[in-house]
């Protein structure tokens, strides 16, 4: 009875705190002092991989906390394995030992059990040969289940405080929404967000742009296999389903589908839709270098998250569009002056700093005030509209196509030397020639001028001179025709 008592104190002991790494210390600590034992080791569960490992020892031998035992392998294995104590009175002659210490010469091994499961193993080691008797056997395995209690209660206080984190992440994450209403600089922070405070190794955003879905933000510690902007069709699984069906999919081994993995090592993944007002948008992706990483708990605060993100990107774009709304032209739809001569610094600087070169190309329609005299100018409205949507064809998505004034057009080619902005052009100038404008039964020609990032002008007024120069010498010569900008030297001269 006496006996019983100290072990009831010590189960109390175990049970005052909820740090699991203390509790499995003092269980060790008083399995040691008090009954004697040489070595002694709490090995827990892994559930995904069915193998026990060390998590906490007190006199294993020197690199012995490192090892692995499979259920059924060695006493621990096999205690684990047939949910019994396993005594094992002398060690030397049972072939399922497996040596952690020198020294031990018997060993009894307790599994854990939390209902009918096994958690883990309390593995008692003694250095003397039939070292435990019934008595001693029936009170360390009263220990363990008291130890088991203790471990589940660690557990489970530890998701709470990870749900009271997530929950905090929640909260930080629908405060951004109000704070945070540049696109780019949202979704980078909701990335973070939800990658501290779900434990995942990634967290990703894909929102979706015409049939696609495109990589627009991602942070983590998996090796990427697509871009930041990186694009796939929308219409391929998985993601047709989660767009279709507004419903979050968890892949719990991505072995079986490694086309379809963002990252190297991702192992398993979830991905829960952005659905505002009743839109899917786009795809908010967990990844994790694990197996089965995720569970069915996790899923409720991350739709949480998703539907803060959903409505705070759809702000965003709300925001963004109002802005862009003063850059674009009415009548064409594509960008206006105030645009051009924003982008045209930031160009300039990008070129300055990294050295890589910008040309700026003015091209102005021909005789458009006889066009319009003769055909009208709701025809003149439109040649303008399908002169503008030429340019925007033929020229990449990074260079901008921008309505200057009236009939004349302002073009910022990045990362482009002289040479290829006459190149460039010359092919607008040869598509609107060849272009049958409905309704105008005549050729529509434009002139342009080209200038270049530094030999042209370093500033904007001089490059936008020196383009209009050239421009103006197209016309002199003639017209529907692209002429280059004289060199500094020679126009300071002329
Ligand atoms: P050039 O070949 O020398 O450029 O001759 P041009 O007739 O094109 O040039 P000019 O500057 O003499 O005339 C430009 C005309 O463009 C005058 C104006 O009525 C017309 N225009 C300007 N804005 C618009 C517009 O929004 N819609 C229409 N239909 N016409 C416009
Ligand atoms: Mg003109
Ligand atoms: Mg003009």
């Amino acid at each position: 009875m006496d006996k019983i008592a100290v072990l009831y104190d010590a189960g109390q002991a175990v049970l005052s705190t909820f740090d699991l790494d203390e509790v499995l210390q003092r269980i060790l600590g008083i399995a040691h002092d008090y009954f004697h034992l040489r070595n002694v080791a709490i090995l827990l569960l892994d559930q995904r991989s069915q193998q026990l490992y060390v998590r906490s020892q007190i006199g294993w031998d020197e690199g012995q906390d490192q090892i692995r035992m499979p259920l059924g392998q060695g006493i621990t294995g096999a205690a684990a394995l047939k949910k019994q104590p396993i005594y094992a009175p002398d060690v030397s002659k049972d072939h399922r030992y497996f040596c952690s210490a020198k020294s031990t010469r018997s060993e009894l091994a307790i599994p854990m059990m939390v209902r009918d499961e096994v958690v883990g193993v309390l593995d008692c080691q003694s250095d003397r040969v039939d070292h435990f008797d019934h008595e001693t056997i029936d009170l360390l395995t009263l220990f363990s289940t008291q130890a088991s209690m203790a471990l589940q209660n660690a557990r489970l206080y530890s998701l709470e405080q990870q749900r009271a984190q997530q929950l905090q992440a929640i909260n930080a994450i629908a405060q951004q929404t109000t704070s945070v209403l540049d696109l780019e600089e949202l979704l980078d922070r909701t990335c973070k967000l939800v990658q501290h405070a779900f434990h995942v190794s990634h967290v990703s955003l894909l929102l979706r742009e015409d049939h696609d879905l495109v990589l627009r933000a991602h942070y983590g510690t998996l090796t990427p296999r697509l871009p930041q902007g990186g694009r796939f069709a929308a219409s391929s699984e998985p993601w047709a389903t989660i767009l279709t069906n507004s419903s979050t999919a968890v892949e719990g081994d991505l072995d079986g589908s490694p086309g379809t993995k963002f990252f190297a090592e991702s192992a398993s993944r979830m991905c829960i839709p952005l659905v505002s007002f009743g839109q899917t948008m786009g795809i908010l992706a967990l990844d994790s270098s694990q197996p089965n990483a995720f569970r069915e708990g996790d899923l409720q605060p991350l739709e949480s998250v998703a539907d803060i993100c959903a409505t705070a990107i759809q702000n965003a774009h709300y925001v963004e569009r109002v802005k862009q709304l003063a850059y674009l032209d009415g009548l064409t739809g594509i960008f206006n002056r105030r645009f051009f001569e924003l982008r045209i610094m930031e160009e300039i600087e990008r070129a300055r700093r990294y050295g890589t070169g910008m040309a700026v190309i003015m091209a102005d329609i021909d005789q458009f005030k006889r066009l319009n005299d003769e055909f009208g100018h709701v025809l003149g409205d439109e040649v303008l509209r399908q002169v503008s949507s030429l340019f925007n064809q033929q020229l990449r998505k990074i260079d901008v196509v921008c309505r200057y004034g009236g009939e004349e057009f302002g073009i910022l080619l990045t990362q482009t030397t002289a040479a290829q902005a006459l190149t460039v052009g010359e092919k607008l100038r040869k598509i609107v020639a060849a272009w049958q404008f409905p309704g105008v039964p005549q050729t529509v020609t434009i002139s342009a001028g080209a200038a270049a990032f530094p030999e042209h002008g370093t500033t904007r007024d001089e490059l936008v001179r020196a383009a209009d120069s050239a421009l103006y010498a197209a016309k002199q010569a003639g017209r529907n025709q692209i002429c280059l900008a004289k060199l500094r030297a020679q126009a300071a001269g002329s």
